[in-house]
């Protein structure tokens, strides 16, 4: 098998996570990120049990331990109405013996942690490094940024996000990251600044109203610090400086808050009465169109690069399943005798199915989290919809992530036809 030295596009989630899997088994990498160092805290992200089981293979059960430790180790959400009416739970880690829960972590510790294991391990990491064009050979991947420097591997991977330059050399004319309809307004407060309705409320909580959805949860160890976001429909596209206008202006979290001022349950009323508006944040959903393919030659994508989704809390899981998946393949020599065009092959079918698959559960979440006039009957009906699937037929414990988050990356076959 030939010496490997695997170049990878992008310091977000995927690409560390990659790069720290192949130093585990002795493949070199390299990663290259157009930040000039890591970036300040944002947002939280949930891994769900499907992300830290692929996480887990990636980095090890002293890394997952560590993401435990700086984030809220969890398995049910508590569904309420606005009214304050208890739906049930939805249990989205895994309970029992043996279990996967799922952890709730702001995205740059996740992102902090996974560097600081890749430097541990020996991977070389290049800040602020934009890609600017890749060359192949019969010999390997040449990578060209922006300043001038160059450099030679065996392939490329493309961890580069959602608006992802790999992706135009993979595509002669890759479509363009398509707004999603939506936006989550978010931000963060003490769980002491808000009431209520009984001492043992449990957070995790979402919360369904006419206005939409309101998610909290914690990103403590403790509990005692909460997120909270609002999905608020917004039909019309701003554009990236449109959107950074609406966020700084406070004008998206005034129309958020203002969409639930006729609500005056709590915990909602004093979440909302009580955030902070100046440091709430504003995330509009882009996806991108199904691309036609994933690799080229020596070159794949891989993460949000590939397959960028409507919000749905499985964007990390899948870039961390598809890493695993490419790891195990780049370490089997069977598989790599046939060359990366096949690996790469191979790869992607393997992963579009799977990504198909959580696809269509997106969709269901999408509409739990929609807005409707408090008096239509579309909000009737689903009130009433909840309550008969959470509260009756599943008796109050519905298993949310059944269809996805049992997945494991190991009962994949990887033998390449
Ligand atoms: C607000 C928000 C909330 C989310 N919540 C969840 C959640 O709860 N659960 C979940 O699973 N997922 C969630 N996601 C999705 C998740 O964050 C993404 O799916 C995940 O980060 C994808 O990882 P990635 O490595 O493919 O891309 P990214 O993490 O976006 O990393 C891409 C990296 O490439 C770099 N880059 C881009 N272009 C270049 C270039 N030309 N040269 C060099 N470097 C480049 C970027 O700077 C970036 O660091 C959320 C996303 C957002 C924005």
């Amino acid at each position: 098998m030939e010496k490997q030295l695997i170049l990878i596009i992008g310091a977000g989630l995927a690409g560390p996570a990659l790069a720290l899997s192949l130093a585990r088994h002795s493949i070199k990498s390299t990663i290259f990120e157009i930040r000039p160092s890591l970036s300040e805290p944002g947002g939280s992200i949930t891994l769900a049990a499907n992300a830290v089981r692929a996480l887990t293979l990636l980095g090890g059960d002293e890394l997952i331990a560590r993401i435990q430790a700086a984030g809220f180790v969890y398995t049910r959400m508590t569904a309420f109405l606005s009214t304050g009416y208890r739906y049930g739970d939805l249990v989205v880690g895994e309970e029992g013996e043996g279990g996967v829960p799922a952890v709730r972590i702001m995205r740059t510790a996740l992102n902090k942690l996974l560097l600081e294991e890749c430097e541990k391990k020996g991977v070389d990491v290049r800040w602020g490094k934009k890609l600017e064009s890749i060359r192949e050979d019969d010999g390997g991947v040449t990578a060209v940024f922006e300043d001038g420097s160059i450099k030679q591997g065996s392939a490329l991977i493309g961890a580069d996000g959602i608006h992802s330059f790999t992706r135009q050399h993979v595509l002669p004319e890759p479509p363009k990251p398509t707004y999603a309809g939506s936006c989550v307004i978010n931000g963060f407060l003490p769980r002491s600044s808000v009431t209520t309705p009984t001492p043992d409320y449990p957070f995790p909580a979402m919360i369904f109203s006419p206005s939409g959805l309101l998610m909290t949860i914690p990103i403590d160890p403790s509990g005692q610090q909460l997120a909270w976001g609002i999905t608020k429909t917004v039909p019309d596209d701003k554009g990236r400086a449109g959107w950074a206008a609406y966020e700084s202006s406070g004008a998206a979290y005034a129309d958020a808050k203002a969409d639930f001022d006729n609500i005056t349950t709590e915990p909602i009323r004093s979440l909302l009465d009580n955030a902070d508006a100046k440091t709430a944040k504003l995330w509009a959903a882009y996806s991108i169109p199904d691309l036609p393919r994933w690799h080229r030659g020596r070159v794949c994508l891989i993460g949000d690069a590939a397959h960028a989704l409507p919000p749905n809390g499985q964007g990390s899981a899948m870039a961390f399943e598809d890493a695993a998946l490419l790891v195990r393949l780049l370490t089997d020599s069977k598989a790599m005798e046939r060359g990366y065009e096949a690996v790469f092959g191979h790869w992607e079918t393997v992963r579009r199915k799977r990504v198909e698959d959580v696809k269509k559960h997106s969709k269901v979440g999408g509409m739990m989290k929609s807005s409707h006039h408090p008096e239509s009957w579309a909000w009737w009906a689903k009130t009433w919809l909840f309550w008969l699937f959470i509260t009756v037929k599943n008796r109050g414990v519905v298993q949310a992530g059944a269809g996805f988050s049992g997945y494991d990356v190991m009962t994949e076959n990887i033998e390449v036809e």
